[in-house]
């Protein structure tokens, strides 16, 4: 029987709390990691009015194969197909180096399917918000200048999919530091 959508949404919460139990975010207070995942859901759903529950499922697990030993094919099983396959789109390839991982996200934002640029939209205005009021210690300010750019350079090749979460972002990327 399928799931309803928020069943399908606490179920998500509930497998991305338990695998990144053991992680922390980079901010100063070494956050729980769970916290990131949650807040791209609150801005898609209360900032964006995003309903789809496959979208908000997607959110609550994007960094579940990236960052833990969850994989695709685990997923596929536990939430089905279009989650699953939202989550591989949002999905850096860890066997590549930074830097490329970086430039295939600017690639590759224009062509993802428009919930996986919903996703990686609220991950960017998470992550910029983070950036800009709780810096890791130790990232100088040309490194939080640099990753406001790159941010933006992945956004502003996914614009058109939702106009009022692109304003989120630009409101995000005002506060790009600069001291
Ligand atoms: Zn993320």
């Amino acid at each position: 029987m399928p799931l309803e959508p928020v069943q399908a949404i606490l179920k998500a919460v509930a497998f991305a709390a338990h695998k990144h139990r053991d992680q922390r975010r980079r901010d100063p207070a070494a956050s729980p990691y769970i916290n990131h995942p949650i807040a791209l859901a609150e801005v898609l759903s209360i900032e964006g009015g995003v309903t789809d529950s496959d979208i908000l499922c997607a959110a609550l697990l994007h960094d579940t194969v990236e960052d833990t030993e969850t994989t695709e094919a685990e997923l596929r099983e536990t939430f089905g197909e279009a989650i699953a396959s939202m989550v591989m789109e949002v999905t850096d390839d860890k066997n590549l180096p930074k830097a490329e991982r970086k430039r295939l996200q600017i690639e590759h934002a224009p062509h993802i399917s428009d919930g996986a640029k919903l996703v990686k939209l609220a991950d960017k205005i998470c992550n910029l918000r983070d950036v800009a009021h709780r810096p890791p210690a130790n990232w100088p300010l040309e490194r939080r200048q640099g990753y406001f750019d790159w941010a933006k350079q992945v956004i502003d090749g996914l614009r058109g999919v939702h106009p009022g979460l692109e304003g989120v972002f630009d409101e995000a990327f005002a506060r790009r530091p600069v001291e």
